[in-house]
């Protein structure tokens, strides 16, 4: 449903980071993006929600496709409205807002504004902790709850797709564990499809349906998650194993 061919991005106008980067994101399937630093993960989300261009980046070839309508002559805004979100770091919630007003605020492109409240309870299901800090200005969380924060505002808008970046960022290890385990909850209960761009390959496939892996600026392998677990490249490079 989500597909990206062979596309090109450049910042700067001179600096090539994707140099012909291809993957598809089935409906209702969690997809991880693996690789090391700079391979171009985060670049490869800033083209799918537009948020390239904010950066002085541009698709200068191929194309982005979203249930087969080109979405990457679209902007941020747009893009946002066809239902593809992407969290923004847990470091990046509004820090002088509560935690509930940070939900709220997560549903502004909705049309449907009357079921807000519904899914702010939705939200507290799958993060009970949110609800026992609603009222707590989300500056003074921790990294773990600005995470599922910044993961609450994308439940609340909506999407039919999901993007995330390395939401295991600085996390202890059960902190991870946890925050992964309720992303598998939200793809099975709302049947949001998933992009998670990881570092932390151990933990991504362990939910994950498909696994893409990226070096300088193209997919240099992909399968399913039992294929990569069995690739003794894989293994050795990407999951630190023998
Ligand atoms: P990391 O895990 O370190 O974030 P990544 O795989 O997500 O790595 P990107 O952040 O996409 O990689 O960066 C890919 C390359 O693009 C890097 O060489 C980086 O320096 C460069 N880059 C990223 N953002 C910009 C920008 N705004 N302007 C110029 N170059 C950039």
């Amino acid at each position: 449903m989500l597909t990206i061919n062979n596309v090109e991005v450049m910042y700067d106008k001179v600096i090539l980071v994707l140099k012909g980067m291809s993957m598809v994101v089935p409906k209702g399937k969690i997809v991880a993006l693996l690789g090391s630093n700079g391979a171009g993960k985060t670049t490869t989300l800033k083209a799918i929600s537009g948020l390239l261009k904010s950066e002085n980046g541009e698709v200068t070839d191929g194309f982005i496709e979203l249930y087969g309508e080109r979405i990457d002559v679209s902007d941020a805004e747009t893009i946002v409205k066809k239902g593809i979100f992407q969290c923004m770091e847990g470091r990046r919630v509004f820090k002088h807002l509560s935690v509930e007003d940070n939900l709220i605020a997560g549903a502004h492109t909705r049309k449907d504004r009357k079921n807000i409240k519904s899914d702010i309870q939705k939200v507290y299901h799958y993060f009970p902790k949110l609800e026992m800090l609603k009222h707590r200005q989300a500056g003074y969380l921790s990294g773990g709850e600005q995470q599922m924060l910044a993961i609450g505002r994308g439940i609340m808008a909506k999407p039919k797709v999901l993007l995330l970046d390395e939401p295991s960022l600085g996390l202890a290890p059960l902190l991870v564990k946890e925050i992964f385990g309720i992303i598998k909850k939200i793809n099975e209960e709302e049947g949001t499809t998933i992009l998670v761009v990881e570092q932390n390959a151990n933990v991504a496939l362990s939910i994950a349906d498909y696994g893409y892996i990226m070096e300088n600026g193209r997919i240099v392998m992909d399968g399913t998650v039992d294929r990569l677990l069995s690739n003794q490249d894989v293994r050795e490079f990407y999951l630190g194993m023998g």
